[in-house]
């Protein structure tokens, strides 16, 4: 293409001016004049790569601006775009003259001009489409950006071929998809086809060349349809418009080289568009197409009943005529079309004049948030209260991620208010394991400092660094946090068992509980199972680095505590004092394979001879017995972590001991009901390890008694006997 076909591609401000006196909106020609000469002015001598003139760049760029129907600030920072960038005049200048509207505008199209968009992956792709939704936080920034693109591309021709292949890439990975979500079909339509061209030049070509040599064949189709149908609606003239549609190079790519179709298999190759004035016409055409014409079936789609998320409004219908020529109609209202070109900017002739409307919104919940810009346009027209509206946009789009770049490019996104911390984390666990500290836009921040969309984050690291305990409260994510606790877990084992215990015995003492080191040991064995630990040791190393948090976990240590340690208030006649025990194997229960071993009876459930019981080898406290239906022991052996653990036991036949049973009664509330079952219990000679009882509201007490019984069938009895008392409503083994 040579500079004389180039030109054909930009528009003067007279063109400008004509564009603006022809739309129906009030624009302030004064101000958008007072742009243009300070555009003028600033862009001086210089000129684009073809050698024109550079200010008809900008005025281009206002004149499809205009064409959308937008507002004249936008117009204004079309004219100034590239004023800031690459001119003496900065933005506090803009401001001053313009307002904070078009600086503001200017600003976010300059910041996205910055970012090195272009790359390979599709995950990347969607974090910039999101992060540049997020940094334009007017709408407006985007509209003008995505005018800007289009033009630049237009007359991309004399560019390198690098350069070109680069920024059809980005067209296609970013600012398509993006002009899209947004409904401007026009848009991206062109700037597909544009980048197609520079991206398989051969493939367009062929594509072309066949609609050229079709092109006969297809103005002739159209107009006898165009006639029939004209003719059949019995519309007059004026309230039907019937033209042919040519479909986009690229889609007719995607469906032939793509989808390895061959371009007469295509439906919609000849396609027609009927526009009317009103919705109820459209059902009516509907109507006479599928009389004049046979429907192909499940090729109808009403997507006026049931908009598309962006907007996009129309039917949709395939046919064959007589012939046998299968083609499309689309038919909408002139509105419906307005929006289908146009998108989101057709609604600039609302007036609304929102602003700020897509802030640091997620890709994902724009297409939701189009579809309810539509409904509040709608609603407007009723209630026409816009200032509520565009508090009700406004709220809804609180900030949520942040979207920021290594200095190679790459871009991370992270919920807001994630620090370096979680960056260096997010990048590699490596990277946050040897962070030093972060440059931001070139500058040393704070460990603390809270990244915002846009920036340039470089982590510095150095290799004998290392996280630091403080991190913890520093950082956002949980997976920032959990890979920390991970380094303190695996580097630090011996200084977080001796902090652990410290932390933890601190909380003790803060609670008025002082216990030796050996109660302290059997209190946290609950606590063991539970977590998967093997020692009190493992459990002090993860109090040291995190793992278990002690706020969470003190209430239930507490509780233990009171159940096994604290001193009891009892009736002084009954109880005797409890004696610690520890059996061997010869007292009662047969380990199967081992002799003498050292056997233990579990805390958690308690069993008793007659109990379906068996046996878990612990790690240096012998073999510790449970009852088959313990809550601490798997359901399926076979696949539990360490089934080599889990050993046969069974009771001995004759046993003359006595096991350890608590049993949680629940009584009705009065006094005395203490001193009932503790009669009760004495008149069976029953030994009492420890009895507390507490109010559970309701006109109810709980009475917790640990016991000494011989057998199951000993504890059984003692429950029936329990249960008959007049107060006693359950009894639950514990
Ligand atoms: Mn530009």
């Amino acid at each position: 293409m040579s500079k004389y076909d180039e030109i054909a591609h930009y528009q003067d401000f007279e063109d400008l001016l004509k564009i603006l006196k022809e739309s129906n909106n009030n624009y302030d020609i004064k101000k958008i004049q007072k742009a243009y000469t300070l555009a003028e002015k600033a862009h001086g001598d210089q000129r684009r790569i073809s050698g024109i003139p550079y200010i008809l760049h900008p005025t281009s760029v206002a004149c499809i601006v205009a064409g959308f129907g937008m507002d004249t600030d936008s117009i204004i920072a079309s004219l100034l775009h590239d004023v800031v960038e690459d001119t003496e005049y900065d933005l506090n200048y803009v401001r001053k003259e313009f307002g904070k509207d078009v600086a503001n505008i200017v600003d976010g199209v300059t910041k996205i001009s910055k970012i090195k968009l272009y790359t390979r992956e599709e995950q990347q792709a969607e974090n910039v489409r999101k992060m540049l939704i997020a940094m334009s936080n007017d709408i407006r920034v985007i509209i003008v950006k995505l005018a800007d693109r289009l033009h630049n591309m237009r007359t991309i021709e004399c560019m390198k071929e690098q350069k070109r292949r680069d920024k059809s890439r980005e067209n296609m990975e970013v600012f398509a998809p993006i002009a899209h979500r947004l409904g401007m079909k026009a848009v991206k339509d062109e700037l597909e086809d544009l980048s197609l061209r520079y991206l398989d030049p051969v493939g367009y070509k062929e594509i072309e060349d066949a609609l050229l040599l079709k092109e006969n064949e297809r103005e002739k189709f159209i107009d006898k349809k165009k006639k029939e149908i004209i003719k059949a609606s019995k519309l007059p003239g004026s309230k039907i418009t019937v033209y042919g549609r040519v479909k986009s190079i690229n889609s007719i790519y995607r469906k032939t080289f793509l989808k390895g179709k061959t371009l007469d298999e295509i439906y919609d190759f000849f396609a027609l568009r009927i526009i009317v004035d009103e919705i109820k016409d459209c059902y009516n055409l509907l109507g006479v197409i599928h009389d004049l014409y046979t429907p192909i079936p499940r090729r109808f789609k009403d997507y006026i009943s049931t908009p598309k998320p962006n907007m996009y409004q129309s039917l949709h219908t395939t046919v064959i005529d007589r012939d046998g020529i299968p083609f499309e109609v689309q038919i909408r209202t002139w509105e419906m079309h307005q929006t289908a070109e146009n998108g989101i900017a057709a609604h600039w002739k609302y007036k609304l004049g929102f602003t700020r409307i897509v802030n640091g919104k997620k890709a994902r919940e724009l297409d939701a948030y189009i579809s309810r810009i539509k409904d509040v346009l709608a609603a407007q027209i009723d209630t026409d209260d816009s200032t509520d509206i565009i508090r009700n946009i406004r709220n809804d789009f609180d900030q949520n991620e942040v979207y920021v770049f290594s200095p190679k490019g790459d871009v991370f996104n992270l919920p807001n208010g994630s620090t370096v911390i979680d960056l260096a984390y997010l990048i590699h666990t490596e990277v946050g394991n040897h962070m030093v500290g972060a440059k931001v836009d070139h500058r040393i921040v704070s460990i603390d400092y809270k990244l915002k969309t846009g920036e340039i984050c470089e982590i510095l690291t150095q290799k004998d660094s290392h996280p630091r305990r403080d991190w913890l409260d520093i950082c956002k994510t949980s997976s920032a946090r959990s890979k920390i606790r991970q380094w303190f877990k695996n580097e630090k084992r011996d200084e977080n068992i001796v902090e652990g215990k410290m932390m933890l015995e601190r909380e003790l003492k803060r609670s008025n509980i002082s216990l030796t080191d050996e109660e302290l040991e059997e209190l946290l064995q609950f606590m063991l199972k539970k977590n998967k630990f093997n020692t009190v040791t493992d459990l002090y190393a993860s109090i040291g680095y995190g793992g278990i948090q002690l706020w969470k976990v003190m209430p239930r240590i507490k509780e233990e505590y009171n159940a096994k340690f604290k001193p009891e208030e009892m009736p002084p006649v009954i109880v005797k004092n409890a004696t610690p025990r520890r059996r061997h194997a010869s007292s009662g229960v047969i380990v199967e394979g081992m002799e003498d071993c050292l056997v233990k009876f579990s805390q958690c459930c308690n069993p008793l001879p007659g109990d379906d019981i068996i046996g878990y080898i612990t790690r240096g406290y012998g073999v510790s017995i449970h009852k088959r239906s313990c809550t601490n022991i798997p359901e399926d052996i076979s696949t539990s972590e360490e089934p080599e653990r889990y050993v046969k036991v069974s009771w001995e036949d004759d046993i003359n001991d006595n096991f350890r049973s608590t049993l949680e009664i629940v009584c009705s509330d009065r006094t005395g009901v203490l001193a009932d079952v503790t009669i009760a219990l004495s008149s069976m000679r029953i030994f009492i390890n420890t009895l507390n009882s507490r109010s559970i509201g309701n006109g109810r007490a709980l009475v917790t008694a640990t016991i000494e019984v011989f057998s199951r069938e000993h504890l059984e009895s003692v429950i029936e006997r329990l249960q008959s008392l007049r107060e006693v409503i359950s009894i639950n083994r514990f």
